[in-house]
């Protein structure tokens, strides 16, 4: 593995929120990737869990990391992130970065009906919504691909809910095998400014270069106000 040169020497802050309660088929993985990418990009990455009772403060992070849980866990952080929902706003319509994976990806929409039926409030800091099916998940290997940036994403997916976008919401990638948001309209994820959400475990970033430098990037734009030039990029 050769290192990428780069003319920069960045420092950017990423909080992983509720990183000890929502971390489903490895999505920590993501923290890895995004710390492995920052060090071959000469990104200093500072990171820090932000959990229950603990402030957001929109201003002080660059990047955040909200992994999927289990409805068990996702009705305690349902509870809690209420109390940030003005501070996640903010920092979304800000154009802060935010990938959100599964469970967090329902969190900051409306609202997520659970297996037994049960409404879990999100945020509704994005205008998507998820309901339930009977017992069925959606399990499998999936591949999405974003005509935008000519990308093709490789993931897993393992979920119950269904999620349908709204006002100013554009799917990550068309599906081209796998279920994706509802398995119906062939949209899979969500893209809403900076925010990135996605059913992908696996974890995504590591079968997902191309996203990851892209969340890495944009962050440090927004900081610094400028892009990191990677001369060289070898795999
Ligand atoms: N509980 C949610 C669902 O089943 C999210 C699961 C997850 O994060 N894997 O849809």
């Amino acid at each position: 593995m050769g290192e990428w040169i780069v003319a920069n020497n960045y420092e950017i802050n990423l909080a992983h929120l509720y990183g000890n309660l929502l971390n489903t088929y490895g999505d920590n993985g993501n923290m890895l990737m995004f710390k492995y990418y920052a060090k071959k990009m000469g990104i200093d990455l500072k990171t820090e869990i932000i959990s229950i009772h603990q402030e957001f403060d929109p201003n002080k992070y660059d990047l955040v990391f909200i992994g999927g849980g289990q409805d068990y866990e996702q009705v305690i952080v349902s509870k809690d992130i209420q109390d940030k929902k003005e501070a996640l706003t903010k920092y979304i319509e800000n154009d802060g970065v935010i990938l959100a994976v599964c469970g967090g990806y329902q969190l900051l929409g409306h609202y997520y009906i659970g297996a037994n039926g049960e409404k879990i409030n999100g945020i509704g800091a994005l205008d998507h919504y998820t309901l339930s099916q009977d017992n069925n998940r959606f399990i499998g290997d999936i591949i999405i691909h974003n005509e935008e940036f000519n990308e093709t994403y490789y993931g897993f997916e393992n979920h119950n809910g269904r999620t349908f976008l709204g006002k100013g919401e554009r799917p990550l990638g068309k599906v081209v095998q796998g279920k994706g948001n509802n398995g119906e309209d062939e949209g899979e994820g969500v893209i809403y400014k900076n925010v990135y959400g996605t059913y992908f475990h696996g974890p995504i970033l590591s079968r997902n270069k191309d996203l990851a430098v892209r969340l890495l990037k944009t962050a440090v734009r927004n900081r610094y106000g400028e892009d990191v030039e990677i001369v060289e990029a070898l795999d």
